[in-house]
This record gives structure tokens, sequence and C-alpha cells, in this order.
């Protein structure tokens, strides 16, 4: 059988044989057919079939080294499962962490999916507003973090979050806070032992927040099925084998940290290496040689820095047991995947895919050649197409129909539904879900075009989602933090382009009367956006009393980002960042 395992030798051949029915028969579902369970997948089947004793996840980085083997982590969410349910945490209730890579985060995440709760990572360096939004929108029950963090960032907003009963802290030791438990010590009065329940494929698993143009986060929702969707990707895509040791620099609060941080790579018994610092080129070559990484998942803007730091630099390390490079976030400039030929031997391998995908959909593969610049093909068992736009830059739909374009024509990239990875609602918001979807296809907000070997290439975004170091940021959210500020009336935000981070989140607003338009404010304002959103607040803030709107009085985006690139105003369909 083609799939008899899930590396890519022939693309064409597996394209025409593909089947997810094949592809699920890849996992072991649970014993006796009680269905499929993201954490027996990813962990307890390996115990079972003698490879308990692997390392499963080595924590490297400002804690030092730290080995949980596929034995030990199996023990430990066992009783984080427990501990659940013993604080009376069931189904479908929302656990959120807001973690780095400690060993907690894959004790949590793997027990959470063990009582059958729902996970959802939050990034750590969101500011306390935005993790209010997700932790309300997402009906959070618990919340799994640091000392450090909750005292910053939950402590003083406790209050406003009724729904959260129980917050667990990696490192409260004797004094954890009014409010919270030590985690170590509650798993330490718990059982190792624990049945994972039938698990219907379709049960709730994974709550991942997203960005959209206008409105609150969307909370895409995944189910336990789309571990037969991350399994085989990250064969066919990064080729992952069991004996490797896989290195995924995404942060554990965006999709990628998730799907292929967490889930994927335990699925194929490999050693995960999760480094807990931060991006510095000699510490990142040091880590990739002193553990010997085979298969490298990172981000352009990461690659960016190292091609900056230098080939040379690279030259000092022993990175011989390197194997395979792959990329995924946002554009990866050619010239960054023919460096990387010069600098590691190897090419940089991109694909695309997106929180509402849930796992891999368009990929260089190994055994085929790259085309710098491409995302990729299709893979196997997907659909995607290149859709017709109408003025509003997304695609057009007429009496319900959309048309597909064909070679080399830019349109909305679409996805026929229907892999088990798809997210399967956006939580609480029926609407913007069907919105979605359009003449059978899931419509992705990206513009793309196909050539005629069937590579996609990445146009820009369709809407006003800006990518700042691989970070999906939605400019309504920056927008109602600056409102807040007293001498802001009206704030327009958007992506400029930058070198290395792709874009950076620059502001623009119109003042109150009585306030000036000058240096202090600007940097108070800077200050502002950076307590209240952390990380995705605006670099830059502009002043503009005359900010361009549309009929219907929004905020014209498109037009601001126009004359920040000194483009012609009236033509908005080359308002996306030229490559
Ligand atoms: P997220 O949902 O946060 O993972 O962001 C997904 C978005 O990132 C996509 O819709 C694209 O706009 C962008 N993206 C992801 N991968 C790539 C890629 N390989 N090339 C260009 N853009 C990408």
């Amino acid at each position: 059988m083609l799939l008899a395992g899930s590396t890519l030798s022939s693309y064409d051949e597996a394209r025409q044989d593909f089947s997810w029915a094949a592809a699920t028969q890849l996992l072991s579902g649970l014993p006796e057919g009680r269905g499929l369970n993201i954490a027996y997948e990813a962990v307890d089947r390996h115990v079972a079939t003698g490879r308990g004793g692997h390392v499963a996840v080595r924590t490297v980085g400002r804690s030092g080294t730290r080995d949980l083997t596929y034995r030990e982590l199996s023990l430990l969410s066992n009783r984080f499962a427990n501990l659940l349910h013993s604080l009376d945490v069931g189904p479908r209730a929302r656990v959120f962490t807001l973690l780095g890579r400690q060993p907690e985060l894959y004790v949590a995440a793997l027990g959470c999916w063990k009582n059958l709760s729902v996970l959802s990572p939050l990034f750590a360096a969101f500011g306390p507003e935005p993790i209010r939004n997700r932790l309300t929108l997402g009906d959070a029950q618990v919340l799994v973090t640091t000392t450090a963090l909750y005292r910053r960032k939950i402590a003083p907003q406790r209050d406003r979050l009724h729904g959260l009963r129980h917050v667990l802290l990696i490192d409260a030791a004797e004094d954890p806070p009014d409010g919270t438990l030590d985690l170590t010590a509650a798993l330490a009065s718990q059982p190792d032992h624990w049945t994972i329940p039938a698990t219907s494929p379709e049960a709730m698993a994974l709550l991942h927040f997203t960005s959209g143009t206008t409105g609150t986060p969307k909370g895409a929702v995944h189910v336990h099925d789309a571990v037969v969707a991350q399994h085989i990707t990250a064969g066919f895509a990064l080729d992952l084998r069991p004996d490797d040791v896989f290195w995924c620099t995404a942060d554990p609060g965006w999709v990628t940290g998730t799907s292929y941080g967490i889930i994927a790579p335990l699925t194929h018994g490999v050693t995960l290496l999760a480094d807990d610092g931060d991006f510095d080129a000699n510490r990142w070559y040091q880590v990739l040689a002193d553990h010997h990484v085979t298969v490298w998942y990172t981000a352009p803007t990461a690659l960016r820095m190292l091609m900056r730091a230098g080939a040379e630099l690279a030259s000092r390390y022993d990175l011989s047991a390197l194997r395979h490079i792959a990329s995924v976030g946002e554009p990866l400039n050619p010239e960054v995947v023919v460096w990387a030929r010069e600098a590691y031997g190897i090419p940089v391998h991109d694909n695309w895919w997106q929180t509402e995908t849930g796992a891999i959909m368009i990929s260089n593969y190994p055994s085929m050649p790259i085309r710098p610049g491409s995302m990729g093909r299709p893979m196997p068992g997907i659909d995607a197409a290149v859709l017709r736009c109408g003025d509003d830059g997304r695609a057009a739909v007429t009496g319900g129909q959309v048309s597909v374009l064909g070679t080399d024509q830019v349109g909305e990239l679409a996805l026929r539904p229907g892999w088990p990875s798809m997210f399967r609602a956006y939580l609480h918001d029926d609407l913007r879900y069907r919105q979605a979807f359009a003449g059978g296809w899931y419509l992705t907000g990206d513009l793309a075009r196909v050539d005629a070997d069937g590579y996609f290439w990445f146009v820009g975004r369709a809407d006003d989602v800006i990518k700042s170091s691989g970070h999906l940021v939605g400019p309504f959210e920056v927008e109602s933090a600056l409102l807040e500020h007293p001498a802001v009336t009206e704030a327009g935000v958007i992506g400029v382009p930058d070198e290395v981070a792709g874009e950076i989140v620059k502001a623009f607003v119109t003042l109150r009367p009585g306030y000036e338009p000058d240096d202090a404010l600007r940097a108070e304002l800077i200050a502002f956006g950076r307590r209240r959103l952390g990380a995705v607040a605006p670099r830059d803030v502009a002043f503009d009393q005359h900010l361009p709107h549309t009929s219907s009085g929004k905020v014209m985006r498109r037009l601001l980002k126009a004359r920040e690139l000194g483009l012609p105003e009236g033509d908005l369909s080359t308002l996306e960042r030229p490559r």
C-alpha cells in the first residue's frame, strides 16, 4: 500500500492513490475501537509498543536541559487528566495555557486531551488586553501559567474573568498567590493511572484564536480527527521519522506551535526539541549542533536574521546532522532559499497553511525540486484553487457560485473542505464561519496564483490583517486598544513592509482637540499600546487629522497603506506587499 509509511517518494502517485481513510490507518486508534484521541496517538501508543524509554521532549534554554521520555510524559499527563477531573473540569471545558516551552506545557496539553477538555494556548508575549479578550471569548475555566505572568497579566484583571475557576502555576512552590494552585504539588497527589474515555474523532480538542480584519478575534475550533492530517503532513512535508530530533521554533501560542510543536512530531515518536530562549544566531546554531537536530521547522523572519548574521557564522558549527529544513508563516524570499543552500548545504522548503486549516496544505516536498519563492504544491488529499476576485479584493460570488481561474492569474486561494484538520467552527460565531465558505470552497483570505506545473505562489493578503514576525495581527484589536487612550478619537492600523519582520505594525491616529501631535505624545502612545497589547502593539504611530474613510464611515486602511508606500491611491489592487 502506498501509505505504508508517511514519507513521500512520488508526489504524483501519492496524490492519485491518497485517501484520508488510508491515512487514518497509519494511527492506532484507542484500544478496543473506542475512537481517536490525540494524546493516545502522540504518547501512549508509543509506550504500548515499547518505545516508552525514548526521549519525547527535550526542553532547553532558560532553565537548563530537561528530558521527558514518552513513558514519563504519559504518566504525568495521566496525572494532569486526574487533576482536571478532581477539579470538576470535564469534557469540552476550555483549558488555556499561557506558557513558554516549559515541560508543563506538554503535560498540560496531553492531559487536557486525555480528559477530553479543550486546549487553548495563548501567546505569552500578549499584553493583558488580548489575553483577557481571548480568555473571555473562549469561556476559559482553567489557566496554566507561571507566577510572573500571573502577577503581571492576570491578577490585576482577575475580577473581570468571571468564568475562570482555576489557575495552576507551574512554579509557585509553597507560596501560590491567592486564588491559584501550585501545579507541581497538585500533580504530586494524583494517581499515575488514567483511562482515556471513548473519544469521538469529532470531539472538540483545540481552540486557536486568529484575527480577522474586523471584530473580535475568531476562535477556530479543531477536533481530535485533526491528528490524522497533522501526522501525515509531518511525514510528507517535514519528512519526520521516529529517530529524528525535530526542532519547531514556533511559539506555542500560535497554531504551528501546537500542530507541529506538540502533536505531529510526537505522533511520529521523534525527540521534540523545545527551546525556551530568545532568538540569538550563535545560540540557535549551538542548539542545532549540540542536540544534533535533524529536521528544523522555522520561519522566514528567523531565517532572514540568520542570513544577516552571515554564512560564515553558520560554518563555525557542526550542522551535519541537519537533513531537512522547512519554513512557514509568511512569504519566504527566494534569496533565503538560495542562501540556505550555501550556508547549510540544504535548501529551505517553504510550506503554507493557516490556523483554520490545522495542518500544512501546500508544500515543497523533500522529493520534489524546489521552486524558490513558491509555497509548493497541495498535499495529497487537498484540492486547492485560485478564485476570481471582485472589486472588494475577495472571491467574487454570483448566485452562490465562484469561478476558478486558470494558470498565472491572481485571485483568492481556496481549498475544498473535508480534510480532517479543517476547523469546524468559529466559537460562538456561526455567521463568520459560514462567510468563510462559498461555492463549495473554503476561502483562505490569501491572494495567490498557480503556475502551469501546479506550484502555488503567494501574492498577498486579500484582507487587512498584518503578519509581523510571523504573527497574525488583527488591525481592529490594535485600533480598539489605542482608542482607549484619552488623546485618540480615531485610529487606522496597517502593516508596513520591513526587511526582517515582513511587516511592522503602524498606527495612524486622529487626536482629540487640546492634544498636541508631538514626539512626547507619540512615545506615550507607543508605550500605552505596548502595555496593553504586548508584542503585537504598533512600533510606530503617526498623527493624521484627516484619516480616509469608506462611504460607510470606516477608516480605509488600504488607502493609508497606499499613501505610506507611495503607491497610486486609485489602484487598490496593488496594495499588497511587493515581492
Ligand atoms: P496563521 O493563521 O496565524 O497561521 O497565519 C496564516 C497566514 O500566514 C496565511 O493565511 C498567510 O497569509 C500567511 N502564510 C502562512 N504560510 C505562508 C507562506 N508559506 N507564504 C506566505 N504566507 C504565508
